[in-house]
């Protein structure tokens, strides 16, 4: 489903559990495609196809899986990142991730290309792309979130959802540092923040008053039980 300009949202509409995944369109060399957050291949439970749907969902907005040139992961739980191995091995797409969830993802014999720092990200050739990575703890340690500020989308993955956040119980996960991430985020201008997952909602939170409100609702509703 195109949201914007070139960007594109794949909503995960299974029973089991699967991220959603975003795509923002021939915005790199040679007209191919960023992905973020590819998603797991098959889910772990209900055997759903993840990766199947999310390429046929590409497919019926004109855009072809074979020209994903770059996969940013916002971590490397396998529910967003497995997919990206396989995406990798087939068209030759490059991975990039915070260098911190390196472990996790090699672990799940995943290769990484780039390491993204926090900071600015250039990309493209004739239309360049910018994107601000921002290092974004709490729900895992090298968790990043993506802000395009020419469009105001904030990419958030597992830092913040509809009326909740991210758990803070796994592996690497701690509150405190979860709570400032989500604090720090909520001060961008925004008209679309873009959650990891459609727990509830389908995580796509359109226009800057609805954002601010999601904001509020989490620290005043979430944040006291973090
Ligand atoms: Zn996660």
């Amino acid at each position: 489903m195109r949201l914007v300009n070139n960007l594109y949202a794949y909503v995960w509409q299974g029973n089991d559990n699967n991220c959603n995944s975003y795509l923002i369109a021939n915005t790199l060399k040679s007209n191919r495609h960023l992905l973020i957050d590819p998603g797991h291949i098959t889910t772990p439970f209900y055997r759903e196809p993840g990766l199947a749907e999310l390429v046929r969902e590409m497919e019926t907005d004109g855009i072809d899986a074979r020209q994903i040139g770059l996969i940013i992961l916002t971590h490397s739980h396998p529910d967003h990142c497995e997919a990206a191995r396989l995406i990798r091995d087939q068209n030759g797409a490059m991975v990039a991730l915070n260098k911190a969830e390196e472990g996790i993802y090699k672990k799940l014999r995943g290769e990484v290309d780039v390491y993204l720092e926090e900071g600015d990200l250039v990309l493209g050739e004739e239309n360049q792309l910018t994107l601000s990575i921002l290092h974004s703890p709490g729900h895992s340690p090298g968790h990043i979130t993506i802000y395009w500020p020419e469009q105001k989308v904030l990419i958030a993955g597992d830092v913040i959802f509809y009326q909740s956040t991210g758990r803070v119980d796994l592996p690497g996960g701690n509150a405190k540092a979860l709570k400032q991430s989500i604090q720090r985020v909520s001060e961008l201008d925004i008209e679309y923040l873009l959650c990891g997952h459609p727990y509830g909602h389908p995580g796509i939170i359109k226009g800057e008053e609805a954002a601010r409100q999601n904001f509020d609702f989490v620290k005043r509703n979430v944040f006291p039980y973090l």
